[in-house]
């Protein structure tokens, strides 16, 4: 059976149904073709169920692409208070948990309504459990073959999202089309992910999961401060996740343990006391206990000379680890990588050399950074194609 619409959309999560009904409203036939069951997976499990949306505080700094002003344009065009009002206006309960990130009252599901209802309204048509066999160009027709019948469209976007939890049906399907039309894809690394420890560091820290530590972590010169968790296999926590998206494998991380506190001084002012240096550490007592025993700093306090004060100090800013690997693409909240942006347009996302091909979200080469960032993306890139598609 073959169905002609205006545009195809592959993909129904978070950019694919944003894009689908921005186009629908402005009169254009459009269907979307989803592989999975069910709509907008990856926001159901965003925000541990409730959704951090958006962030008060966009800015091109927070995202991680081979060309940093890609995504300015669209940012600019669909902003997060655009979001917000759109969220008000379906009925989204929301709060600034901290610094600008929104997140659902409720939970993700409403937003997964919001975007179903805006499809409704623009007469958006959804077809689940599809796959997609071929895609073809003809002149200026895209045929697209799948299980559930032929389509042909002036526009096509792919919406396929990252690779990053295939559990919840992502692919590398947006990638292999960008290839087969002959656009540029870079290799991808798993992001905003938890660390591994190496073999050493695994026997040194543990049975010390679930303990957490204000911290500051820095990787290739990238500072993020909150709270380092302690897992059964490595590190976890936001300031982990987010140094994740910047480590390449050989690279170390550095912990700084006090980061407001000069640790020197500290010290100094206990100089004098008899107890064990973990009993005076305000760290959780098995950490500080253990962290003592592997940097063999297991004398009282007062038998330490200026100089192994000043080394101590200096460890306690600068705990450096060099993990194994991270927990991969099945624990990653994303991945950096994909359709390299010098192939699309940054006002549209239609690529340059193939007229009619779009490209929306995470499958393209921008990666947004904690807090908002990556759905935000996906609003913004989603609304620029379904603006003009
Ligand atoms: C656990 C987790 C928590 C997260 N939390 C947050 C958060 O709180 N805030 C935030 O900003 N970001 C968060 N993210 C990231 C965010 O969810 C994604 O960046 C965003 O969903 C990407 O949108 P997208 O439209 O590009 O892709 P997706 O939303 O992943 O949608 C892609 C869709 O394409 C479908 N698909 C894939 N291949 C095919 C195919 N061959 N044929 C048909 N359909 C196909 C998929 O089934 C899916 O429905 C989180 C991610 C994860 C994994």
């Amino acid at each position: 059976m073959k169905t002609i619409k205006d545009a195809v959309i592959i993909g129904a999560g978070a950019s694919g149904l944003f894009a689908a009904a921005e186009a629908g409203l402005r009169g254009r036939r459009v269907v979307v073709l989803e592989r999975s069951a069910t709509m907008g997976n990856k926001i159901r499990v965003s925000g541990g169920g409730r959704c951090n949306f958006t962030n008060l505080n966009i800015t091109a700094d927070n995202y991680i692409s081979p060309n940093p002003s890609f995504c300015k344009s669209a940012l600019a065009v669909f902003t997060p208070d655009d979001f917000i009002q759109l969220a008000e206006r379906y009925g989204v309960r929301y709060y600034e948990k901290e610094h600008g990130q929104l997140f659902c009252k409720g939970s993700s599901g409403e937003i997964i309504s919001m975007l179903r209802r805006r499809c409704e309204e623009a007469e958006v048509t959804i077809i689940y459990n599809t796959k997609v066999h071929d895609i073809a160009k003809r002149g200026d027709v895209f045929v697209i073959v799948t299980s559930n019948g032929i389509f042909h469209c002036s526009s096509l976007c792919l919406a396929t999202g990252g690779i990053s939890y295939p559990q919840l049906g992502a692919t590398p399907f947006g990638y292999r089309i960008a290839a087969q039309f002959g656009l540029k894809v870079n290799p991808t690394r798993s992001a905003l992910v938890p660390f591994v420890f190496n073999a050493e560091d695994g026997t040194n820290y543990d049975g010390l999961a679930g303990i957490s530590i204000e911290a500051v972590v820095t990787c290739n010169k990238m500072d993020f401060r909150g709270g380092v968790l302690l897992t059964q296999r490595g590190l976890s926590g936001p300031p982990i996740l987010q140094a994740s998206s910047y480590w390449r494998t050989g690279d170390y991380i550095s912990i700084n343990l006090m980061p407001v506190t000069d640790a020197y001084e500290f010290l100094l002012s206990r100089r004098k006391q008899k107890a064990d240096l973990h009993n005076i550490l305000i760290f959780p007592k098995n950490f500080a206990r253990r962290w003592c025993e592997v940097h063999s700093y297991m004398k009282p306090v007062n038998q330490y000379n200026d100089n192994e004060l000043h080394e101590i100090a200096a460890q306690l800013h600068n705990w450096k680890l060099f993990p194994a690997k991270t927990e991969g693409y099945k624990r990653a909240e994303a991945v950096t990588g994909g359709v390299d942006t010098g192939e699309l347009s940054s006002k549209t996302m239609e690529a340059k050399k193939v007229r009619g091909l779009y490209f929306t979200g995470e499958v393209i080469d921008v990666t947004g950074q904690l807090g908002g960032y990556n759905l935000h993306w996906a609003w913004a890139s989603g609304y620029a194609c379904g603006s003009c598609m």
